[in-house]
């Protein structure tokens, strides 16, 4: 009975792999139409400038409202939708709502300095679609000036290979648009390489961030027994051969004020995390830009 499909019965029989495996197929069923019924929204999490404070720009990040399963976050799709490659459509999606947004803002905030957004791009946007023609259109359409938006690439949809990533980029670049490599260090990690790309961010991977387990020395309190030194070496020889490339550094999952003193100390440009503002919805982007008027 349990030779069906020539798995073991355990496989089989797993009632939480089951549950998986239909949420896996449900999901993807009902992606494409989801695009067209409205049931994505975008969150924004705040980049934070880590020498003043200042909130310089937002990551857009996409949430599924689905009818039966609720709010889910992009780990749960996003696979799926480069799978099967609904992925450039709701690419398409995120770049436009993103940037209306971004425009939306500035146009709210006239006396706010503009924030800029960032914009996850998948590796099948890269290569199944006109990436170029696209950011073009929905610049011209949504008013918002090219250098307030940011694209992130992961290293796999930029390297080793030479033709069409390399000249998409260059098209997107001369347009005044900036282009953030995402996950830094999870990949193939050659800033060599990376630095002839017209490529002007890095994003150094969370998993980095995390090995900041201490505290301060100043808080009197020196590394504890979860300190890992190596680490901040690491990213420290990163951050300084970013910079000498012409890199800026945006730490992500910062979530203690111990880790940020660390990284501003280090020479991490700019920081995004759970310390500053979790993923949040327009509406509290645009209150944090009136307090920020507020106060100067
Ligand atoms: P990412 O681009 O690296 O985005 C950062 C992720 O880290 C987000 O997860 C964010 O909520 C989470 N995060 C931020 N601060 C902290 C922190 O302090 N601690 C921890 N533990 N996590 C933090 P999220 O929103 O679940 O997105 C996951 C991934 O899904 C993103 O990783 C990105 O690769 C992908 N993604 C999100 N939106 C889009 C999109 O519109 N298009 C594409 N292609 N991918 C997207
Ligand atoms: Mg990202
Ligand atoms: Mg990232
Ligand atoms: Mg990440």
């Amino acid at each position: 009975w349990a030779k069906a499909d020539g798995k073991s019965r355990w496989t089989l029989f797993d009632p939480e792999r089951n549950a998986h495996r239909i949420t896996r197929q449900a999901l993807s069923s009902t992606l494409r139409p989801a695009v067209e019924r409205g049931e994505f929204a975008l969150e924004y999490q705040p980049l934070v400038c880590m020498e003043d404070g200042g909130v310089s720009g937002v990551e857009a990040l996409v949430r599924w409202n689905h009818p039966q399963f609720g709010t889910l976050t992009p780990n749960r799709f996003i696979g799926l939708a480069e799978e099967d490659g609904s992925i450039v459509q709701l690419g398409r999606w995120v770049l436009a709502t993103a940037c209306r947004q971004a425009r939306r803002w500035q146009l709210d905030h006239p006396d706010a300095e503009p924030i800029f957004v960032s914009v996850n791009v998948a590796v099948r946007q890269v290569w199944d679609s006109d990436l170029v023609a696209d950011v073009a259109a929905t610049l011209a359409e949504t008013g918002l000036a090219p250098h307030l938006l940011q694209l992130e690439l992961t290293e796999s949809a930029v390297m080793g290979s030479a033709g069409r990533p390399l000249q998409t980029l260059q098209a997107l670049s001369d347009m005044g648009v900036r282009i953030a490599i995402d996950d830094f260090g999870t990949g193939y990690s050659n800033l060599a390489y990376l630095s002839r790309l017209p490529v002007s961010v890095l994003k150094l991977d969370g998993s980095f961030v995390r090995g900041f387990q201490f505290e301060s020395a100043e808080n009197g309190a020196g590394a504890d027994a979860r300190s890992n030194p190596a680490d901040e070496v690491v990213v420290e020889a990163m951050i300084q051969l970013a910079h000498r490339l012409g890199l800026t550094v945006t730490a992500e999952c910062v979530e203690t004020a111990g880790q940020a003193s660390r990284l501003r100390r280090i020479g991490c440009d700019t920081g995004q995390g759970w310390l500053y503002s979790r993923p949040v919805t327009p509406d509290r982007i645009s209150a944090l830009l009136r307090s920020a008027c507020a106060r100067t």
